[in-house]
């Protein structure tokens, strides 16, 4: 089976389709038919994918991201009980991306006029959006992050007691996708912190904690877990509160730092707010900026960091770039507004606990909306790819 992106417009596009530039060095890109028209993205997570693929047949756009591929990262724990569940998670960005280039390697630089990337390739803009959200060290292909799921499901797979250190969501959503998958496991999270989830109210917090429980988690709160304290073949690890946790294996699974710290060193560093979030206007451009917008995570609007208000995002200001190269009247771009904030955790494949803006519930009906298929098929359908189908082969 075939992974068949659905092109809308039928276009198939400028010679330059899926063209990879990683080879060539210090080098300026100029398309002289897209001028006007180049649109830079810079980061390929769930703001920057859309984007993008939003962008395709209405500009020469250009999408840079450190590695070949787009990863749903919700359904990242998943994967790791579930190896093969990232076949549809892990999607290739020149999948979704038919009419523009894929730039694999990150960007270190953007002035007035350009973006730079690592290896050393200059690409001039007329419009760049900004989509880096957070940092991670991920492989550079999509085979290599397969194999590390793989590796990581082999790895739980072997042990007797599996540690998990974090309690925000990554923390809680393995930790639940272990009990539920491998219920003779011994299952531990310490996190150093009061409660778990520390981004949703105390109720949530309450109810996953209570599941935890129920299922046989170990939750230690408010400690600190020193990972070397083990020696080889003594696995067992001190907490900042004197206890003992043995573990054969364990799992980082601490917040992610916000992928700015390199935009300090360009024509950008006065954007940054203290958080090192950018700061946006209305229509999401970065403030005092015509043509250089920031969505997502990055962004510095006084909201809940949520996948699915990156993608609202991505429609704004994809919008917004589309109405500006048409000759649209910046007044009437469109405007973005924050909407009530709403949080899914799922507790492993039936359950989880939801909190809406007037209440909280847990359980297999909230379960229902997020844990089985963790937004899979939507994502991949507004990308345009096929929900279901999973590639078997990739050129
Ligand atoms: C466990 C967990 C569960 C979650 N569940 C949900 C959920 O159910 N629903 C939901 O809506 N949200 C959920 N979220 C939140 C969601 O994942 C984030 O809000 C979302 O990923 C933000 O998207 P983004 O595009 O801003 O950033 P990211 O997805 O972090 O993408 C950033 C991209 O930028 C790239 N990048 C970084 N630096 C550079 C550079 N210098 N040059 C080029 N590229 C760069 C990165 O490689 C990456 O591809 C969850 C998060 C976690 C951790």
């Amino acid at each position: 089976m075939t992974e068949t992106p659905q092109d809308p417009s039928g276009d198939r596009g400028r010679g330059d389709v899926g063209y990879d530039v990683t080879q060539r060095k210090m080098e300026r890109t100029e398309s002289e038919s897209g001028k006007g028209r180049r649109v830079v993205v810079i980061g390929g997570g769930i703001a920057g994918s859309l984007a993008s693929k939003l962008l395709q047949f209405d500009s020469d756009v250009t999408l840079i991201d450190p590695k070949e591929y787009f990863e749903i990262t919700w359904a990242s724990l998943r994967s790791m009980v579930e190896p093969s569940f990232a076949e549809r998670t892990i999607i290739n960005h020149k999948k979704y991306i038919q009419n523009g280039r894929v730039v694999t390697s990150p960007a270190v630089n953007i002035t007035n006029t350009d973006v730079v990337t690592a290896d050393g390739v200059v690409f001039g803009y007329d419009y760049l959006v900004i989509a880096t959200g957070h940092n991670d060290v991920l492989p550079k292909t999509r085979q290599e992050k397969l194999s590390q799921y793989q590796a990581e499901y082999e790895k739980i797979k072997s042990s007797e007691s599996v540690l998990i250190v974090g309690g925000g969501p990554s923390g809680v959503e393995l930790a639940a996708e272990i009990a539920v998958d491998f219920p003779e496991k011994k299952v531990t999270l310490v996190h150093n912190g009061p409660r778990l989830l520390e981004f949703v109210g105390q109720k949530a917090a309450d109810k996953a904690f209570d599941w935890l429980k129920s299922k046989e988690v170990e939750v230690i709160l408010n400690q600190r877990v020193d990972l070397n304290s083990a020696s080889d073949g003594n696995k067992t690890y001190q907490t900042s509160g004197g206890e003992t946790v043995h573990a054969d294996c364990y799992f980082l699974c601490t917040g992610k730092p916000l992928s700015s710290e390199w935009l300090k060193g360009t024509s950008l560093k006065d954007n940054l707010d203290g958080k090192g979030r950018l700061m946006v206007d209305e229509y999401l451009r970065v403030k005092d900026r015509k043509n250089v917008f920031a969505i997502g995570d990055i962004t510095d609007i006084p909201e809940m960091k949520q996948g699915y208000i990156a993608e609202k995002h991505a429609s704004v200001a994809t919008k917004n770039i589309k109405h500006l190269m048409s000759g649209g009247n910046e007044k009437k771009m469109s405007t973005y507004k924050p909407g009530s904030d709403i949080a899914i955790i799922s507790l492993g494949r039936k359950d989880s606990v939801a909190q809406f803006p007037f209440f909280t519930v847990s359980g297999c009906v909230p379960g229902l909306i997020k844990s089985r298929d963790l937004f899979v098929g939507k994502t991949r359908k507004a990308r345009g790819l096929d929900p279901n189908l999973v590639r078997t082969s990739f050129s």
